[in-house]
């Protein structure tokens, strides 16, 4: 039996994880689940797979909590439960995924990670310690398995181009003027992938795939001028890899996030029928386009940041994060989004970040910056 925790178990991932873990308890102990503040979801989960250790982040009131286990509380609580699995499921929202990966990393505790802020504030820090502990880390982001998947028994130094596909969200086909006075109900309307909603938004500005491109540059190591994004509105091929023979490989499916969360807790073998079943006869045609930098200028400040350096991709990722929060509030238009990443991208200056305080300590300074901006917004 292999022991599993879930970070973020009641989200999106968390619960497409526990889906796949359904037809595999027979190899599977869920040891540990942890949540922000949604005590109630995460008991709920906790007593359906007799999970004796949960977590919350938040300073949430327990004391009138029936829970026949352990609570713990406070950030730190997601290191604290690495340390009961031998692998580790990272899919809570935003750069608070970084210390646990790192935790991990230094334990060698599998990852299996779907929260892609961690590995774009983690960067050079992440990659340099998967190599030097050799810890197995596994991706779950559709895109980043793809390519994963496309890169086995293959030469890395062959890579001519790898496509990072995007669908291009709910806003693909609509005229600038017309996404400027778009609502919250718009921008979380995606059209393929039923996902959190922070996530839903980073797609409806494309931010996500900015994110993204940083996620695959750190995570296999490659120099950014070697991904290029392809619109592809359907969404079946989820990313390919060019080599330099002109071969391309490409990995496709059904949007079903169970796919790659079912090859990562399986990886190597494959299991059957854990996820919705691709027919191609009824997904013609498969079309691709460029994406319009104009219309969505988060992707293009992403571009920027991840060739600039690692600051600037924190910097992206905070003002980001805290810009989405207001417009999931409703305090500022869609545009504003990528206008605060660029007034932040603007006023930072670059400097040395060579340990995680470092990167902390620029994530709470961009984040008091945009909250100066946009007071009274
Ligand atoms: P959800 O919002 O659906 O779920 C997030 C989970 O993490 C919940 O359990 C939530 O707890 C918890 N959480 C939220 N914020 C924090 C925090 N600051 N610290 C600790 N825990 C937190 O998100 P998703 O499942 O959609 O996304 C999770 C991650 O996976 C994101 O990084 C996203 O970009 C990435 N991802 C998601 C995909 C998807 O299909 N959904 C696809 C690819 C990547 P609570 O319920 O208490 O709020
Ligand atoms: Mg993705």
């Amino acid at each position: 039996m292999k022991r599993i925790v879930i970070l973020g178990a009641t989200g999106s991932i968390g619960k497409n994880t526990l889906s796949v873990l359904d037809g595999m308890l027979d190899r599977y102990e869920i040891v540990g689940l942890s949540a922000k503040s949604n005590i109630r979801g995460l008991i709920e989960t906790a007593e359906k797979y007799h999970v004796k250790t949960i977590g919350v982040t938040d300073d949430v009131d327990t004391s009138a909590v029936n829970f026949d286990g352990r609570i713990l509380k406070g950030k730190q609580c997601l290191t604290e439960l690495c340390d009961l699995a031998d692998i580790v499921v990272i899919a809570v929202v935003g750069p608070d995924g970084l210390r646990p990966f790192i935790h991990c990393l230094k334990n060698h505790i599998t990852v299996a990670f779907a929260t892609k802020e961690a590995m774009v504030y983690g960067g050079k820090i992440l990659r340099d310690l998967i190599d030097e502990t050799g810890t197995d880390v596994l991706p779950l982001d559709s895109e980043i398995s793809a390519i994963y998947q496309a890169l086995r028994g293959n030469d890395k130094k062959s890579i001519k181009e790898i496509y990072l596909t995007a669908s291009g969200g709910p806003f693909r086909t609509w005229d600038r003027d017309r996404i400027a006075s778009s609502s919250l109900a718009e921008a979380l309307n995606h059209p393929n992938w039923s996902m959190g909603r922070k996530i839903t938004v980073d797609s409806a500005t494309m931010a996500n795939k900015g994110l993204e491109i940083m996620e695959t540059r750190w995570f296999f190591d490659v120099d950014p001028s070697l991904i290029t994004v392809v619109i592809h509105p359907e969404s079946i091929i989820h990313s390919a890899v060019k080599y330099k023979d002109n071969s391309v490989m490409a990995q496709m499916g059904e949007t079903d996030m169970r796919t790659p969360i079912a090859y990562a807790l399986n990886y190597p073998d494959r299991v059957e029928n854990v996820s919705r079943e691709l027919d191609l006869f009824s997904r013609t045609p498969l079309t691709f386009e460029r994406p319009d930098l104009e219309k969505f200028p988060a992707l293009k400040l992403a571009m920027e940041a991840v060739r600039a350096g690692i600051g600037e991709q924190i910097v992206f990722n905070a003002s980001n994060d805290r810009a989405v929060e207001l417009f999931l509030q409703e305090r500022i238009g869609f545009y504003d989004i990528s206008d605060i990443i660029k007034r932040s991208l603007d006023s930072y200056v670059p400097r040395e970040i060579s340990t995680v305080d470092d990167i902390f300590a620029i994530d709470e300074q961009v984040k008091a910056l945009v909250e100066d901006v946009t007071r009274g917004m």
